[in-house]
């Protein structure tokens, strides 16, 4: 598909009626050669293109700035002092699959090893080399040390052209598949209603939490709170009101139920859930005492309500310390008893549950 896609720029390009980029951001090449006059010559050549320049004399500078600089594509002279082409590119290589590695242990897309593995094999910037060397063990390193393409001295200053198009259209199409890709997690893990995630990512987030904290030894806790009596809400104010409360019940949760890896899902209709890593009972009911003041503060007039004249919430927390031979479901069922236990107590209360902790 992406190559259906290649082609149908290419032919708009030879016609010469398409603009060149799918963004407007000007694109910024990076050159490092060491020779004076070819960088001129490369600046000129591609500022005709319509390109920002940053030019740098050898490979040392070329990784100084990189980092600042953010090229979209580096064009870098195999033969340079200090530091030559190869050895750059090689560092640089380097640069983007630490980057991946970084953005491989982020906890917040864990769930999503395989976009960020799609992710790290596009995330480089396309280098392409210059080399006046033009035998094939030349060639060869270069694309050992991560060369994207190269182009030979003297510059066949259209083939280049033509090149540095082609690798700034790839590398553009691939943050747009990134970006899509990413929409389509997103769309897979978030309750549309509400915002926050759905039941799909609380059942994978919490399996992943278990399974860490049984490792660490730490406690997990878990918070499941229902609306009460919000059947009686939706048939007095209709659904759309029905929807409006759900909305802002969901925002007070995660106003103040999101520190570092707690997670706010949506667990099904009127429940919502609290998955508080590394959180003892104290620190959990804590947060469900405030969630439970944060809703009741909202003044939602519910006129059906046995409670209370505003709407207000029933919250079941449970904890305990996870461990390889339960599975995270103990959790999940003690909380649903803590709240069940909340709701045939009169409701608007928060009952607590601690397993072998
Ligand atoms: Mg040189």
């Amino acid at each position: 598909m992406l190559f259906s896609i290649f082609g149908s720029y290419g032919m708009q390009l030879m016609s010469g009626i398409s603009p060149l980029f799918i963004t407007k951001e000007t694109p910024v090449i990076l050159v490092a050669d060491d020779d004076k006059s070819t960088r001129m010559l490369l600046r000129d050549a591609m500022e005709k293109e319509g390109y920002r320049v940053v030019e740098v004399s050898d490979g040392k500078q070329c990784l100084d700035v990189y980092a600042s600089v953010k090229p979209d594509l580096v064009l870098l002279d195999a033969v340079m002092p200090i530091m030559d082409g190869f050895t750059c590119c090689k560092q640089l290589s380097k640069i983007s699959s630490n980057f991946g590695n970084s953005t491989l242990a982020n906890p917040v897309i864990e769930s999503s090893l395989n976009t960020s593995a799609i992710s790290l094999l596009w995330n480089s910037t396309p280098i392409l080399m210059i080399t006046g060397l033009d035998d094939p063990e030349s060639v060869d390193r270069a694309f050992e040390a991560g060369a994207t393409d190269y182009v030979t001295k003297p510059i066949h200053w259209a083939v280049l052209r033509q090149r540095v198009r082609r690798l700034l259209q790839q590398a553009q199409l691939y943050k747009q598949f990134e970006a899509a890709t990413h929409a389509l997690h997103e769309l897979a893990n978030i309750d549309g209603l509400t915002g926050v995630a759905n039941r799909r990512r609380f059942d994978h987030y919490l399996n992943i939490k278990w399974l860490n904290l049984a490792q660490e030894q730490l406690p997990l806790s878990l918070i499941l709170c229902d609306i009460d009596y919000f059947k009686l809400y939706n048939d007095k104010y209709g659904h759309p009101a029905g929807d409006v409360c759900l909305q802002k019940v969901a925002a007070v949760l995660n106003r103040l139920a999101q520190r570092n890896e707690d997670l706010v899902a949506r667990y099904g209709g009127e429940e919502f859930a609290v998955i508080m890593p590394n959180t003892h009972a104290a620190g959990a009911v804590h947060v469900a005492a405030s969630i439970q003041a944060g809703v009741r503060e909202l003044q939602m007039d519910h006129s059906e309500s046995e409670v209370s004249h505003y709407l207000t919430l029933s919250l079941g927390v449970a904890t305990t310390l996870p461990s390889f031979e339960a599975s995270s479901k103990t959790l999940v069922v003690a909380a649903d008893k803590a709240l069940y236990q909340a709701k045939a107590e009169g409701r608007n209360r928060i009952i607590l549950k601690q397993l072998n902790c």
